[in-house]
């Protein structure tokens, strides 16, 4: 039997749709690179934005017509698009033949004849690595409700894995060639609370952070409130944690962040951004922005602008307000902010992101430059410092392996440069 796997979303739906595969694996089937041929097509679907569902629903049009043309395969949707109740999905895609929400394996496995529950957490079965890094989930769900987000309704409550659970994940890709592991959670700094004895985010970096052949640990994305002087410590400290955070901010006013109930002020926010910066001053700054959310005024938009230009980001994941049925803000608050209103807004911030991270990547040149290099395509290797920064390079190296890079050419996007030869061992 075949099966081929479609994702689209956020990292855990990455690390997800690689879990379920190693288990398909480990029950003999094979992958296929595509729906053509496959025996089981599961569809791994976002929610966030209107956009990513109308992805799935094309990809659904295009298995039925492979179906009507004859292929016997069964068709599974799982991801955030699948909510505790089913029945309107069904009604809508009579032809899917199982509906299975984040991470809730069984009811595939079963399309497969396989009886295996899996569970969540599913600690029997790791994915196979295809490379030198990894995604690990370590907390699940989302506990905060935000007024304009679908996740806490698809992907449930926080739930963490144990550090013993989450160190055998870690051993066994790094056994299998893995240097580097990014830690998952919608609230990273969430990781924990639900646990006896109640270790924290910082707990679980000390507990991996001699897993043989580990590189580096990264971690994302981050609750502005969650956020710790002792897990921001740890990072201070552990010599294999990137320093590099993902703390989105969302909105810059007051206002819109009550709106948003984000749960915290902008002046809390700006605690934690001085936190961070205090502590480890040359830290990566990475955050998301709505624009366009229910009532933003012109002057609300200016105070978003203005935070992005104080605060300097490495990198600012922006996107439009798309109200999601179900979430607070769809049920209460009128989406307001016209189309083309929400467009400019969104291109006016990605201008303005183009130009910080053009200046942020300039101070780099000739600057040297540790990255983790991932692979070689087009005569050219590639990897990222510990900033995170995308580096492409020429020279001697090696996949897996650190190199030191003199940076000769920078843009918003990438940097360039040369490998510098290793040191010669005395
Ligand atoms: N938990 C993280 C946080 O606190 O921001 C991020 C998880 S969320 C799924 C990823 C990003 O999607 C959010 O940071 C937000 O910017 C964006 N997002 C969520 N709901 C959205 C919506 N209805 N419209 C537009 N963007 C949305
Ligand atoms: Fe969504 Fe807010 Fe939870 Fe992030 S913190 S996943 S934006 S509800």
């Amino acid at each position: 039997m075949k099966y081929h796997i479609w994702t689209v979303g956020c990292q855990m739906n990455v690390a997800d749709s690689r879990k379920l595969a190693a288990g398909l694996d480990r029950a003999g089937l094979s992958a296929s690179a595509g729906p053509e041929g496959a025996d089981l097509v599961v569809l791994n679907t976002c929610s966030v934005r209107e956009h990513a569902e109308d992805r799935a629903i094309g990809q659904l049009g295009r298995l039925k017509r492979l179906r009507d043309r004859g292929q016997t395969m069964k068709i599974a949707v799982m991801g955030c698009m699948v909510g505790p109740r089913d029945d309107e999905l069904q009604r809508r895609f009579p032809y899917v033949d199982a509906f299975a929400r984040p991470q809730d394996f069984a009811p595939i496995m079963a399309l497969a004849g396989i009886d295996d529950a899996g569970g969540e957490f599913w600690p029997s079965t790791f994915a196979q690595p295809d490379g030198v890094t990894a995604y690990v989930p370590v907390v699940h769900g989302c506990d905060k409700f935000c007024t304009y987000c679908i996740v806490p309704y698809r992907r449930g409550r926080e739930r963490s894995r144990t550090i013993a659970d989450i160190r055998n994940e870690v051993e066994h890709y790094c056994a299998r060639g893995v240097r580097e592991v990014t830690l998952l959670g919608q609230t990273v700094e969430a990781y924990g609370h639900d646990l006896p004895d109640a270790p924290d985010l910082g707990d679980l970096m000390r507990a991996i952070h001699d897993v043989g052949g580990l590189e580096r640990i990264r971690f994302l994305t981050s609750y502005p409130k969650d956020m710790t002087p002792r897990i921001v410590d740890a990072v201070a400290e552990l010599p294999k944690v990137c320093e590099s955070f993902y703390i989105p901010v969302q909105a810059g006013h007051g206002a819109v962040l009550d709106r948003m109930r984000r749960g915290y002020t902008l002046a809390e926010y700006l605690e934690t951004f001085d936190m961070v910066r205090a502590r480890l001053p040359h830290a990566a700054m990475v955050t998301d922005i709505i624009v366009g959310f229910c009532g933003e005024t012109e002057a609300e938009f200016r105070a978003t602008y203005e935070l992005l230009e104080r605060l300097r980001f490495d990198k600012v994941h922006v996107a439009a307000y798309s109200p999601r049925p179900g979430t607070i803000a769809h049920r209460t608050m009128a989406d307001d902010v016209p189309e083309a209103v929400k467009l400019e807004r969104l291109h006016a911030i990605e201008q303005l992101e183009a130009r910080i991270s053009t200046e942020i990547n300039r101070a780099l040149l000739d600057t040297q430059q540790e990255v983790l290099v991932e692979s070689r395509r087009d005569g050219r290797w590639n990897g990222r410092n510990r900033a995170g920064k995308l580096i492409h390079f020429e020279g001697e190296a090696e996949v897996g392996r650190l190199a030191t890079v003199r940076i000769e050419h920078a843009t918003a996007w990438s940097l360039q440069g040369t490998a510098l030869p290793a040191p010669v061992p005395a």
